[in-house]
């Protein structure tokens, strides 16, 4: 439902104090209760016999799915149903694949290094989607003529496609328009710019791309956009909570802190690694927050830390007694003490690029 319990409830009889106001017949106590109920999709709109036809029709609008989903070999796209990342969220990333002529005298070795390529960031490994085939089929690809039938609106690159994608997105989302309900994918034309005009599509809002060509750093740099684009806002990314061994520590070895949010661990993780020294990184689970909102928020609190090192037995797993937390959270340097008992807390940098110094200091 695109509407808020405050739009749908300034239609209902209790907002203009008419005749069946609170009557109950929906199954709500109240008008405001079913208006919120309906906009959170957990009641359906007939429920209610007094809602104006104005009201009905925006509901039934509603209820049209606005972009179909389909399955491009064993990638899914479609099924997205905002203009914004922000209003609510993407739901599956624009597929990225390449389609090979057979009787090419390259085709072997390109397919060879499609199926060699891979990169792994933030946690998220990431391969080409997948290969369409012409003129042959060919294991793990999609021939051409298979692909052709999918229910796909297709476009060419040209001069207009980004105008195109935004108007059939509007059409789809906004409008539910069904004529424009299938996800769209882009063939693109390969010269200097395919990067740009392709970084452009991602964003807005090729749900497939089609190259003609394989050339892994445009993949790379797709790929990188595309998980920018693709995250989800409400679900900040983070890493397992546990105690993360860099440069294979032993029971001495000096013990780091922080949160799971993935993006301050792998700052931190990439500074420990390059330390060549033996290092400990606790990362204490603290729903994906960096290290000031999760205090902020109390996710990082003194009591989640002694159960987090209670849980995975460090104590007893290092003879070390000093644990250096964030420059951030120098604030709780006494409470994590009084907590930890026998530990010594060590605050730290603010910054990971600064834990390189801060170590030699040390
Ligand atoms: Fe209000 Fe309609 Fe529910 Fe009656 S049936 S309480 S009028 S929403």
């Amino acid at each position: 439902m695109n509407l808020s319990g405050m739009q749908i409830f300034k239609y209902l009889p209790a907002a203009k104090k008419a005749e069946h106001t609170n009557c109950k017949t929906c199954g709500f106590s109240t008008c405001m209760a079913f208006a919120i109920k309906l906009a959170q999709n957990q009641t359906t709109f007939d429920k209610c016999p007094y809602m104006p036809d104005e009201l009905k029709a925006v509901c039934q609008k509603n209820m049209k799915v606005p972009q179909k989903t389909v399955k491009i070999g064993d990638a899914t796209v479609g099924g997205e149903n905002v203009l914004y990342r922000h209003e609510k969220t993407f739901v599956n990333k624009t597929a990225i694949g390449v389609i090979l002529d057979c009787n090419s005298p390259d085709f072997e070795q390109k397919l060879e290094r499609i199926k060699e390529f891979e990169i792994t960031r933030v946690n998220e490994v990431m391969k080409v989607d997948f290969v369409i085939t012409k003129n042959g089929a060919v294991d793990g690809t999609i021939l051409y003529e298979d692909f052709e039938k999918l229910p796909l609106i297709k476009l060419q690159d040209d001069d207009v496609t980004l105008e195109k994608l935004i108007e059939i997105r509007k059409k789809a989302v906004v409008e539910r328009d069904e004529e424009f309900s299938n996800p769209v994918c882009v063939f693109m034309k390969s010269d200097e710019k395919t990067c740009a005009r392709a970084a452009l599509y991602l964003c807005k809002y090729a749900n497939a791309l089609v190259f003609e060509d394989f050339d892994e750093s445009l993949f790379a740099t797709l790929m990188t956009l595309r998980q920018n684009i693709f995250t989800d806002p409400q679900k900040p990314l983070q890493v397992e909570p546990k105690v993360y061994e860099f440069n294979n520590p032993d029971e001495n070895s000096i013990c780091f802190m922080t949160t799971n949010f993935a993006l301050t661990y792998y700052a931190v993780a990439a500074e420990l690694e390059n330390l060549h020294i033996p290092s400990y990184l606790i990362v204490v689970p603290s729903d994906g927050m960096s290290v000031l909102t999760a205090w902020s928020a109390e996710k990082f609190t003194a009591k989640i830390v002694k159960k987090t090192l209670e849980k995975f037995d460090f104590k007893n797993r290092v003879k070390t007694r000093k644990i250096i937390i964030p420059g951030l959270l120098s604030e709780m340097k006494e409470e994590l003490e009084q907590e930890l008992d026998g530990f010594e807390i060590i605050v730290g940098t603010i910054d990971a690029y600064a834990i390189s110094d801060f170590v030699k200091a040390m």
